[in-house]
């Protein structure tokens, strides 16, 4: 059994680096963010709430993520163990989380502001369904047209530089505290997300020592 978490600033490549991880070697991978694109995209009550939430320039609270997060792990669906992204998102979370599972590492992907700039500023947002999309690294099909569901895509009203700045410091703040938990326990793995994903995913491995797929 092996219990993950992937941590890193928006940009930094967790969805992609989780996916490439889980699917290696079997474990589920448990992201807040895709959580809540299912509830917006299949109009669960949760979706309503996560819409109304975002389309007032907020971000999805700490609370309301925790409950999500309990409920998805309480489904106990995995054989091999899990990967999970978005998630602790404090200091009090990440206690918890700690006390309630055996964590076998914690993967920071580390990401100069600067390149997050880059990416971030690159991306584009489905207006239907809620999907990421990255002008680099992600394109759609079509340009402009979502992939899964054919909505118009934008870039998002909080995209600016200014917006975003504020963003890696909120990040930063709330984030520092987390992977000092996690630190004292000696878990984390520094890796850097500059390079293309399949050179971060080996790098990811090595640290972690796991060899096989
Ligand atoms: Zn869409």
């Amino acid at each position: 059994m092996r219990k993950y978490v992937v941590m890193g600033v928006q940009g930094s490549g967790k969805g992609t680096q989780s996916g490439l991880l889980s699917k290696a070697f079997d474990l589920v991978h448990i992201s807040v963010g895709d959580i809540f694109r299912w509830h917006v995209q299949h109009h669960t009550k949760l979706g309503a709430q996560v819409r109304r939430i975002m389309a007032a320039g907020e971000l999805v609270g700490d609370d309301l993520v925790e409950a999500v997060v309990g409920d998805r792990l309480r489904m106990h669906d995995w054989n091999y163990g899990f990967v999970i992204d978005g998630f602790p998102r404090n200091g009090r979370q990440a206690e918890f989380f700690l006390e309630s599972y055996d964590i076998d590492g914690v993967i920071h992907l580390d990401l100069p502001d600067e390149e997050v700039r880059r990416r971030v500023l690159n991306r584009r947002l489905c207006t239907r369904c809620g999907m990421d999309y990255n002008l680099i690294a992600d394109r759609p099909e079509v340009e402009g047209r979502c992939d899964v569901c054919g909505g118009d895509l934008v870039t998002r009203a909080d995209d600016t530089p200014e917006a975003l700045a504020a963003r890696l410091r909120e990040y930063r703040s709330k984030t520092r505290p987390v992977l000092d938990i996690f630190r004292r326990k000696e878990y984390v793995v520094n890796v850097d997300a500059r390079p293309d994903p399949d050179t971060v995913q080996r790098e990811i491995r090595k640290q972690l020592g796991l060899t096989s797929g």
